[in-house]
């Protein structure tokens, strides 16, 4: 791998942890990094907790191994490809199956929108994925090849976050970090928006407020990385990845 590739990978491991240790990601779900126009790095099928540098696979936009296989692959790896080949300019993507978010796909008329300001993000949209429109009433739910997860990436459109119903969602980011963000950051808008939804008339960030929000902000993530990185009890950076 090229040396930004090398970051791009260390990142990808962190964020396994992070997600894991947050419990944004348990047993199932996946995040991946995008390394070349045409390639992205994802785990071989394991527990996100467990993921190390050795178990990172290149893949090409049809979700497949570069290498040709001999990997026990992620089922939903077509989730990550499907996307990276419909939106050029995401570089990371995070597939989970978080209580908030999910509860949020459930609920017709309660759209999922910006209730504070770490969740500006949110104001592009968060468009809900019904797989019954793609693949009958009768599936387990999995994007298990092509055609759905190009489907779920049509359904993501220009969002950054897509409610999968009965199943998750799906997150995107420029990198690694932003995409962990906004997975964060999401379930917990997801959760605010739920605990007062119940009580009364419910205020939402303007457009313009979630847009100079998200500027602002985002420009911090790597303060959270540091964070979320010694939460997750990772190891110090090395000297000279001053920003890790
Ligand atoms: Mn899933």
């Amino acid at each position: 791998m090229t040396e930004s590739a090398e970051l791009i990978a260390t990142d990808l491991v962190d964020a396994n942890r992070i997600l894991a240790h947050f419990r944004l990601l348990d047993a199932f779900g996946h995040v991946s990094a995008r390394t070349a126009p045409d390639r992205f790095l994802l785990s071989r099928n394991l527990a996100p907790a467990l993921v190390t540098y050795s178990d990172l696979v290149e893949y090409a936009l049809d979700s497949e191994p570069v290498d040709g296989g001999g990997h026990h692959q992620y089922l939903e790896r077509f989730i990550h490809g499907e996307i990276y080949r419909h939106r050029p300019e995401v570089g990371a993507v995070v597939h989970s199956h978080s209580p908030g978010l999910v509860a949020m796909g459930l609920l017709r008329g309660l759209p999922l929108k910006p209730v504070w300001h770490m969740a500006g993000f949110i104001a592009r949209g968060a468009p809900l994925f019904e797989i019954r429109n793609t693949a009958g009433d009768g599936t387990d739910l999995l994007i298990r090849d092509g055609r759905l997860g190009a489907s779920l990436a049509a359904a993501l459109g220009s969002a950054s976050v897509v409610l999968m119903r009965g199943h998750g969602a799906t997150v995107v980011g420029k990198d690694v970090r932003q995409a962990v963000y906004r997975c964060l950051y999401a379930e917990q808008n997801a959760q605010i928006q739920l605990s007062a939804s119940g009580l009364g008339e419910l205020q939402y960030l303007t457009p313009a407020e979630a847009a100079a929000a998200e500027t602002a902000v985002e420009a911090q993530i790597d303060r959270p990385w540091r964070l979320w990185r010694s939460a997750a009890l990772l190891p110090a950076s090395p000297p000279g990845n001053a920003d890790a």
